[in-house]
């Protein structure tokens, strides 16, 4: 096979559902090639009319909470007693430090992975967070016009990413785990406000008791905050991939969100507020790339590192010189 196909084999072959072409487009979008960012932008734009129908899901957590086996076994309630389908993103910066995912490379998700009606795509092994959100969103609209109708998004539980993901989903859900009573004061402020829904996992064996104490809890936590302009109040459950309940109810919070929001006007509003901050991202990322290949500033910046480097100039100054040589020729790469 070709390593490229032409645009309208792209078009007809997600449009038709073939999981490999799909996955192929999908390549296409993560490449770095400029000239594959040109096909990827037609692509995006023959397919933006056959966008937008699906259930978008984020699903965040800190590593070892149950992710993968709790879309593993979500998905295999929509695939089976639903009758749906059903596409899997993840968003994984990598770490920083140790360059490697932070999800694992371990196989995830053991059943849904064979399913015929379930599309697993892993995040893009590199580049730094903007980039990746950028690819997932257009990596959701491919599986929207390939005719998935449940997107679940996955991230782990750093801050950024959770933003990121919150910002392309219409349902956002923290799963959690019962702790040893002090949850309240390891609960960060910003992903409270984010959250549509809580799910306090592992609610199995011993641990029954104890899910239920912290959901009970973290539901009096969330109702100290203003309610949400949406109408939507945010609501705690528990559940347990392994004793397989609670999967069914987490599903059921997430569609009364959408018949509500769908209902009064805001699942629009949200994501027309989505699509506004997606363009300035993506202006933003556009505009730090014809920076980054600009040729007089590159020629310039290892001397005004070494400059900031020695102290001899400041860092201030350094950057109102290299936006200066910017400004002279924005074009030039
Ligand atoms: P992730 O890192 O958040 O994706 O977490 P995993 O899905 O890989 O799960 C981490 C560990 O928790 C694994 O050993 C799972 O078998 C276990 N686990 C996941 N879900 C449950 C559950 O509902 N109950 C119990 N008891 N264990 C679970």
């Amino acid at each position: 096979m070709p390593r490229r196909l032409s645009l309208n084999h792209y078009v007809e072959g997600v449009l038709g559902g073939d999981r490999m072409v799909l996955a192929r487009a999908i390549t296409v979008i993560e490449s770095y090639l400029s000239s594959d960012g040109e096909l990827a932008a037609r692509l995006l734009d023959a397919l933006l009319p056959h966008t937008g129908h699906s259930l978008r899901v984020g699903i965040t957590g800190v590593p070892g909470v149950g992710k993968s086996t709790f879309i593993d076994a979500l998905g295999m309630y929509l695939i089976g007693d639903r009758g749906e389908n059903v596409a899997v993103l993840s968003v994984d910066p990598s770490s920083p430090i140790s360059g490697g995912s932070i999800l694992g490379d371990k196989t995830r998700m053991e059943r849904l992975a064979v399913e015929e009606r379930a599309f697993i795509r892993p995040s893009p092994s590199q580049g730094h967070l903007g980039g990746v959100a950028r690819r997932t969103r257009e990596t959701i609209l491919l599986c929207e016009a390939a005719g998935y109708r449940n997107i679940l998004v996955e991230t782990v539980g750093v801050g950024q990413s959770e933003t990121a993901v919150r910002s392309m989903t219409d349902f956002f859900l923290l799963l959690m785990l019962a702790g040893a009573g002090d949850e309240l004061q390891g609960m960060k402020r910003g992903i409270i406000e984010m959250l549509d829904g809580m799910a306090i996992n592992k609610a199995d064996g011993d641990n029954r008791a104890k899910a239920e104490r912290a959901r009970i809890e973290y539901a009096n936590a969330l109702h100290l905050f203003p309610a949400s302009a949406d109408g939507w109040t945010p609501r705690v459950l528990t559940c347990s991939s392994v004793a397989k309940e609670g999967i069914v109810e987490v599903w059921q919070m997430v569609l009364d969100h959408r018949e509500l929001l769908e209902g009064n006007g805001f699942l629009a509003k949200r994501r027309n507020s989505q699509a506004l901050q997606w363009m300035n991202e993506l202006t933003m990322l556009g505009l730090e790339e014809l920076f980054r290949r600009n040729r007089s500033v590159a020629g310039r910046l290892p001397h005004f590192r070494e400059e900031v480097h020695r102290g001899r100039m400041t860092p201030f100054a350094a950057s109102r010189e290299l936006l200066a040589l910017f400004r002279q020729q924005p074009t030039s790469d």
